[in-house]
């Protein structure tokens, strides 16, 4: 088979980078190993990640897409497509031995809304579902798609273009194509093919994961342990299940993600010495192990049932020495991985689909590497050191993260670096997308990165932390956020995006209109 591009796994990411690569007049052939429907971990979208999607819709003519941007245009456009509701970030602070009782101060709990209804809701995505969605888009628009195929090698021609190598049910393949892109996640396909190191994030703990799917989990909000947040009366900013939730403890933290079919996703992330301890290389007698140290998450499973076999990964980070160089390139979950907190996967992903697609656009994806570019321009080259230091930043971010569960307090003022790059990049990207490339958590905006890195839980800063955070996020701070009167619950105001007008040069009338035409 000739084509132009090869993409290595059908994942949400390779198959929307087929359907742009199609856009873009491209032969696109996408290798699948697998079969789907097919499980798939990496469910939990966020605002950064659907106005991304959005504008790879709106730029590639690609509007069957565009409906997974938000939880309500999703429910008209593909009701058979599982999916669940996320209205925002709901965090939980647990200790060892002790039913949760939720503070009056709510000093045990974060709730920062990502919208303001559900209409304009983030997603949960059901992967086996959306996964397999995708990869008949990419069809539909005219992608070679082969499933079951167990690529064994890249061999390069004389002229630096590559062909892929292998078999699929006992014949043999070979795709020769002008460049290939691997989309098979962490440790994949070009990582092995083209032996590319692996070298560890510095200053990460080594963390491994449990997971599986469950029907019957409680709500929260349904739970006694969890009333009495604040003073009586109050309403939440949102509904604190319809949300990414986490439970945050010493060591770790889980996630529990509410599908709409009855079905909730739950994991766990932990670090070596909790894992060895909770020995979660057993898998499912882990993970009792792990509830009964939490008598309220306990509770919350109580009648849970899993719906399929319990995962364990040994280890969650991983980082590739180099992510793309001539003629071929890795996407972001296949060059680095971090950790599931914050949910960057979809975003990191996104972005590098969108920079993977200007330089197929421009042709310089398929540049000879005898032939000069001016620098300055967008290469491979550059895509690589973006990926990288995205996933540096990242990891660095998360380890603040870990090293700030023991005192909560440190970890909900740390999490605010992230809520400030967040909101700020998803406002920009709509009223002001000349400030909107300041990369993933603003890592190519030094004072801001300087100050994440230097104010981290991890380097045992604590001296005046919530003010000095406070300081360093204000220029980007446009959703009201550390402002100690609201005591951890962050809603999502207009008011606070309009009020944030000139942060991002725009008149706050400017603001207020993208607000309305959105529906907000
Ligand atoms: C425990 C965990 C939880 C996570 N939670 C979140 C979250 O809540 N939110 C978030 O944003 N991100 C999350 N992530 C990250 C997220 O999973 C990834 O960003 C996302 O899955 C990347 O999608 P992808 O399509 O690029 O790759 P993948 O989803 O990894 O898909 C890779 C595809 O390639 C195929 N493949 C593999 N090897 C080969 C081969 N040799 N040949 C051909 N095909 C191959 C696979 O079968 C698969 O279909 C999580 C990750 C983990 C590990």
């Amino acid at each position: 088979m000739d084509v132009d591009l090869a993409i290595v796994g059908s994942g949400f990411g390779g198959s929307i980078l087929a359907m742009v690569a199609r856009r873009l007049g491209l032969q696109v052939a996408l290798l699948e190993r697998g079969r789907h429907p097919r499980f798939a971990i990496g469910e939990s979208s966020s605002p950064l990640a659907g106005i991304l999607l959005e504008q790879l819709a709106d730029r590639y003519d690609l509007p069957r897409l565009k409906p997974l941007a938000t939880f309500g245009a999703w429910q008209r456009a593909y009701p058979d497509v599982g999916c669940g509701l996320k209205r925002g970030f709901t965090y939980f602070k647990h200790d060892a031995g002790r039913r949760f009782v939720a503070a009056a101060d709510r000093s045990n709990q974060l709730l920062v809304a990502a919208s303001p209804n559900d209409e304009l809701s983030d997603t949960h995505w059901l992967r086996a579902d959306v996964d397999a969605f995708l990869m008949r888009e990419a069809v539909a628009l005219g992608a070679d798609y082969a499933d079951e195929v167990e690529l064994d090698g890249v061999e390069w021609s004389a002229a630096g273009t590559p062909t892929l190598t292998g078999r699929r049910q006992g014949a043999a393949v070979r795709v020769r194509a002008r460049g290939v892109v691997d989309a098979s996640g962490p440790r994949g396909f070009l990582s092995r093919a083209l032996a590319i190191e692996a070298r560890p994030f510095d200053g990460y703990p080594g963390t491994q994961a449990l997971f599986s799917h469950f029907t019957d989990v409680e709500r929260c909000d349904q739970m006694a342990d969890y009333a009495g947040a604040g003073a009586r009366g109050e309403n939440p900013p949102y509904p604190v299940d319809d949300a990414a939730l986490h439970h945050v403890f010493d060591g770790g933290w889980m996630w529990v993600l509410r599908f709409g079919n009855g079905v909730t996703s739950a994991g766990v992330a932990v670090v070596d010495a909790l894992a060895e301890n909770l020995r979660v290389a057993d898998g499912e007698p882990a993970w009792h192990r792990l509830l009964d140290r939490f008598p309220t998450v306990r509770a919350q499973f109580a009648h849970a049932r899993p719906t399929r076999g319990f995962d364990w990964m040994p280890r969650l980070g991983y980082r590739a020495a180099s992510a793309a160089g001539p003629r071929w390139a890795l996407l972001p979950s296949a060059a680095a991985f971090v950790d599931p907190l914050f949910s960057t996967g979809f975003p990191l992903t996104l972005l590098g689909i969108e920079r993977l697609a200007s330089l197929l656009d421009s042709g310089a994806f398929f540049d000879d590497v005898r032939s000069c570019r001016p620098s300055g321009l967008p290469s491979l080259e550059s895509y690589s050191a973006t990926t990288l230091a995205e996933a540096d930043h990242t990891a660095r971010f998360v380890a603040g993260c870990y090293a700030g569960f023991p005192r909560f307090d440190d970890f909900v003022q740390y999490s605010m670096f992230y809520f400030a790059a967040a909101s700020y990049a998803e406002m920009a990207r709509r009223v002001a997308p000349e400030r909107a490339g300041a990369g993933f958590l603003r890592v190519a905006d030094p004072v801001f990165a300087s100050a994440l890195r230097s104010l981290s839980p991890a380097c045992g800063e604590r001296a005046q932390l919530s003010a000095r955070i406070r300081e360093a996020v204000e220029p980007v701070n446009i959703a009201g956020l550390c402002e100690a009167g609201k005591r951890n619950w962050y809603g999502a105001d207009a008011a606070d995006a309009i009020a944030g007008a000139s942060k991002l040069g725009v008149a706050p009338a400017k603001v207020a209109a993208e607000l309305a035409a959105l529906g907000f």
